[in-house]
């Protein structure tokens, strides 16, 4: 077995550990137990694990592109749904990658379809829905609708809403170790050969 190279898990327990533990990004929890909360609240809800991985890494394309959080808190969109899916694409399938990839869309969707939504956003994610191009626009609320995994990026939306709570109890990363390490597998991360 090919002890040198470090599994899909050990590389994102160290994003959480390292940059996801001090960047905070305009609220009140770092981003580390921002994702932690969200994972926690899917979890709670009983969703499949493919959503509970969706929501737990749902952040991580703040840290893993050539633009990051702090950028987008600057004024320049870092996609980072986008850069988030990219980077997991390497270990995880659609069903975590994609709500991953929407869940942007996923706010600017509620936006404009929800009364009342946008005003139970956090100050942060209202500033920064205007960096990310604001409500969405008719035509694009048929694109989003025509995705299979609207859904899901809806879901994982309102978990990331409600996990920015400094009162709430977040669980240590290790604990969803086994539900990210068994997916990995499945889509092939299993061994020297297999890894991806
Ligand atoms: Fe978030």
């Amino acid at each position: 077995m090919d002890t040198t190279r470090p599994s899909a898990v050990e590389i994102i327990a160290r994003l959480f550990a390292s940059e996801g533990a001090a960047d905070y990004l305009g609220e009140p929890v770092s981003q580390a137990a921002h994702m932690l909360q969200a994972g926690a609240l899917a979890e709670q809800a009983g969703a499949a694990p493919e959503l509970v991985a969706a929501a737990l890494l749902h952040d991580v394309g703040h840290f893993t592109g050539t633009r990051t959080g702090h950028d987008l808190m600057r004024g320049t969109d870092n996609q980072h749904g986008e850069q988030g899916a990219a980077w997991l694409t390497q270990w995880f399938g659609p069903l975590v990658t994609e709500p991953v990839r929407l869940h942007v869309a996923a706010k600017r969707y509620l936006c404009a379809v929800e009364p009342g939504y946008l005003s139970r956003l956090s100050p942060a994610s209202v500033y920064t829905l205007g960096v990310q191009g604001g409500p969405m626009r008719a035509d694009e609320i048929t694109e989003f609708e025509a995705s299979p995994h609207a859904g899901a990026a809806c879901q994982v939306r309102r978990w990331d809403d409600q996990a920015k709570d400094p009162a709430a109890p977040v669980p240590p990363f290790e604990h969803f170790a086994p539900l990210l390490g068994a997916l990995a597998e499945r889509s092939g991360d299993t061994g020297p050969n297999g890894r991806r």
